[in-house]
């Protein structure tokens, strides 16, 4: 066992999740209408070892839409298909040290990195043009959906139409990127571009619940192996790039922060999610929707940081 006295580490992680639920530092998203809706009350915790050992804590079964969640799992399905080679391309690797949403583009007027809205819908476009350019629209949204659920375990995993129509509606700053980037001539030969801002707004409206996302952050801790199914979803060198890049750029314009005081790759939502990433040992996912100032869920901030207070879990913790 991975973790071999899993009983005492559940009640170390419950104090954790204690310390932190008192806090109500931050504010729901409001950029719309759908998000501001929701109970900034909820607070919930899910740990999922590599071998299946497995705990929840408070509001663990509540759905929430991924949003910037789902960048780290596209990005991956991209690099599976096409090899880092063909994706890097069209995204680069560089934090951008500014918000997610930015319209700024970086280095041969490429987006930043896969982690930001400018990167992940330029990661729609490979997969809608290179990859699935022969599938109907259902059929790409279907093959979304299922390959979502392979990384969850086959656990709560659904689309959730109003936040879709919400984005859509009220996305301008997503569609202003979207043709800037056209603009700029940054898509490859034959993308259209409605169509893959489109699947973007899609995948960041798939919802699931602290623990069908532990499961999904398990999964990239166990190389790309569902821990709940044994299902082989991503390539190991494909997980390793995602999780170089959720280390470097996961936590918005927080990432800096985040890697020098957590050390571990991680994402994090609009939705309130952040998935922590603890390579070859567990995912943990954690669900308050009030947001900091840079997007991420404040008491998702907090549990990080008491996380590897606790146990040795930073990557130089060992130096
Ligand atoms: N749907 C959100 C957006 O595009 C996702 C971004 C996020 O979670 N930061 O603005």
């Amino acid at each position: 066992l991975i973790v071999p006295n899993f009983e005492e580490f559940k009640q170390q992680i419950e104090a954790i999740y204690l310390a932190c639920k008192d806090s109500n530092r931050g504010k729901v998203a409001d950029y719309i209408p759908q998000l501001a809706k929701m109970n900034g009350d909820y607070w919930g915790v899910s740990v999922c070892s590599i071998d299946g050992q497995r705990h929840s804590f408070g509001d663990s079964s509540i759905p929430f839409t991924l949003q910037s969640c789902s960048k780290p799992f596209i990005y991956g399905l991209a690099l599976d298909r096409l090899g880092p080679e063909v994706v890097h391309r069209y995204v680069g690797f560089e934090p951008s040290g500014r918000i997610f949403n930015k319209l700024l583009l970086g280095e041969n007027n490429l987006p930043h990195n896969p982690m930001m809205n400018s990167g992940a819908i330029m990661v729609c476009s490979l997969l809608q043009s290179l990859t699935y350019q022969n599938l109907s629209l259902a059929e790409k949204f279907d093959l979304m959906l299922n390959y979502f659920r392979s990384l969850s375990g086959l656990e709560y995993l659904e689309f959730c139409n109003s936040v879709y129509m919400s984005e859509f509606e009220t996305g301008d700053r997503n569609f202003a990127l979207a043709h800037y980037m056209k603009d700029n001539k940054c898509y490859p030969e034959n993308s259209d571009m409605k169509t893959s801002l489109n699947l973007y707004f899609q995948v960041c409206s798939l919802e699931v619940t602290a623990e069908s996302g532990a499961v999904m952050a398990a999964t990239l801790a166990n190389a790309g192996e569902c821990p709940i199914t044994g299902e082989q979803v991503l390539k190991p060198e494909s997980v390793r790039d995602v999780l170089s890049v959720m280390q470097s750029s996961g936590m918005y314009d927080y990432s800096g922060r985040f890697s020098f005081r957590v050390g571990l790759p991680a994402k994090s939502g609009v939705g309130g999610g952040v998935l922590l990433v603890i390579p070859g040992v567990m995912g943990i996912c954690t669900f308050s929707p009030l947001l900091e100032e840079q997007g991420n869920s404040a008491k998702g901030l907090d549990f990080a940081k008491l996380l590897v207070k606790k146990f040795v879990f930073h990557p130089y913790d060992h130096i």
